[in-house]
C-alpha cells in the first residue's frame, strides 16, 4: 500500500525533516486523530492501515496551507488525498458516476468540490 500511495501522490516522505510546521498551520488540527506530519511519517513507515481506518483523512479541507508552509516541499495534503483515493478504490461500490451527480447537488456546493469529487471517485 505504501508504494501505491507514493505513486498516487508523487510525494517523497523522506524529504520530511519533522519540523511540524505543516501540523502547526493546519486549520483541521484539532479534529484530526493523525495530523499532517503523522501522515508523512506513517506512510514512510508503512503504517497505512491506521490511516485508512481513521476519520482524520476526512477532516482535511484541501486548503494546501501545509504544502505552502513546508520548508522541504513534502506536500502532506497530497499524501492525505492519496489515502482517500486508496480507500475509495478499495470500495468498488462507492464511485460517483456523472449521471448520479444531479440527484446529489446541493445549491451551496462550490464547483471546485464537484471537480475534486470527480478526480477522486473516477479512475
Ligand atoms: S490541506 Fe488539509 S492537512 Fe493540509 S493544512 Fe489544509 S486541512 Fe490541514
Ligand atoms: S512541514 Fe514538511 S518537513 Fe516539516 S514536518 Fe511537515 S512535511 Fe515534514
Amino acid at each position: 500500500m505504501r508504494e501505491e500511495i507514493l505513486r498516487i501522490s508523487g510525494v517523497n516522505p523522506l524529504k520530511c525533516m519533522k519540523c511540524g510546521k505543516c501540523t502547526a498551520s493546519c486549520p483541521a488540527f484539532e479534529k484530526m486523530e493523525y495530523h499532517p506530519h503523522q501522515f508523512v511519517e506513517m506512510v514512510q513507515n508503512n503504517h497505512i492501515t491506521p490511516l485508512l481506518e481513521s476519520e482524520s483523512q476526512y477532516y482535511c479541507m484541501s486548503c494546501l496551507v501545509c504544502e505552502e508552509r513546508c520548508p522541504r516541499g513534502v506536500k502532506p495534503q497530497k499524501l492525505i488525498e492519496a489515502v482517500q483515493v486508496l480507500k475509495l478504490r478499495a470500495s468498488e461500490g462507492n464511485r460517483l458516476k456523472p449521471q448520479d451527480v444531479a440527484n446529489r447537488l446541493d445549491p451551496s456546493l462550490p464547483q471546485q468540490a464537484l471537480m475534486a469529487a470527480f478526480r477522486k471517485y473516477s479512475r
